[in-house]
């Protein structure tokens, strides 16, 4: 009798033990589970960096299909009460992605927005910004190039920058055009306070090499537009290019003698 009682104690004992057990692997799992799923949210492939006070570097990626990693950068700039999105994300859910991270960690409006050429890496979510009834400027001939090239359409052309060499203030940024370069209608952003250059695709990376994507480029121009920039703007600290490390103004030096290398 004391030995079946003992028994069923025991049992007991290992049943309450198996359905424990059970309850911890369910919630390790769940644990498990939902930390990955919250990594992957967090790592949606853009990042923004400070790099000034009011400045600062979103970054974006692009994926080929051989999974090497391509980043691209564009700037969010402080205005006021708001800020100045210079290049979208490249992609339209990755800028859904920018405009939440701006919205969270930046904590300001994005008030308007520029994007510097008619390439996905500079534009694709220009159609995000404008259903928050954000302005997206570019050079007219963005437009016209992003129509051909069925990207996304900028709604607001700067018509007084249609000139190489031409500058515009928007707010308290500058937005310069070199003329044709990297791409017809390249435009570069200066930020006369902090001293700070973006060169965007026609600016390349410290440590490049090459020029990168020359499908729409105009080398000659590019040079000539390059030598304006490298006299103009030689009190840059610090210069952004649309890919890669940002620099100093070693950067355009890099770039100028690529190019001398490849007019010849
Ligand atoms: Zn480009």
């Amino acid at each position: 009798m004391l030995s079946a009682v003992l028994c069923a104690i025991i049992l007991l004992f290992f049943e309450q033990l198996r359905k424990s057990m059970r309850r911890i692997i369910h919630l390790t799992l769940i644990i498990l589970f939902s930390t990955i799923s919250m990594s992957a949210f967090a790592s949606a492939d853009v990042e923004i960096k400070k790099i000034a006070s009011g400045v600062w570097v979103h970054t974006s990626y692009y994926t080929y299909p051989n999974g090497v990693k391509f980043p691209s950068s564009g700037l969010i700039v402080q205005d006021g009460e708001g800020v100045v999105l210079v290049d979208t994300a490249w992609g339209e859910l990755a800028t859904l992605e920018l405009m939440e991270q701006i919205r969270t960690k930046i904590k300001l409006p994005i008030k308007t927005s520029i994007v510097t050429h008619a390439h996905g890496d500079r534009i694709a979510g220009t159609d995000a910004l404008k259903s928050k009834g954000i302005p997206v400027y570019s050079h007219p001939l963005t437009q016209k190039f992003a129509t051909e090239y069925g990207l996304p359409v900028p709604d607001q052309s700067l018509e007084s920058i249609i000139s190489p060499g031409s500058m515009v203030s928007l707010g308290k940024i500058d937005v310069i055009y070199p003329g044709p370069g990297h791409a017809m209608d390249n435009l570069m952003i200066w930020l006369p306070q902090e001293k700070i250059l973006f060169g965007g695709c026609a600016v390349r990376a410290k440590g490049a090499t090459s020029l990168g994507n020359t499908a729409h480029s105009d080398i000659g121009s590019w040079l000539q537009g390059m030598k304006h920039i490298s006299q103009e703007y030689n009190s840059a600290q610090i210069v952004v290019p649309g890919h890669g490390e940002l620099g100093d103004f070693s950067l355009i030096s890099n770039t100028l003698m690529l190019l001398s290398e490849s007019a010849q």
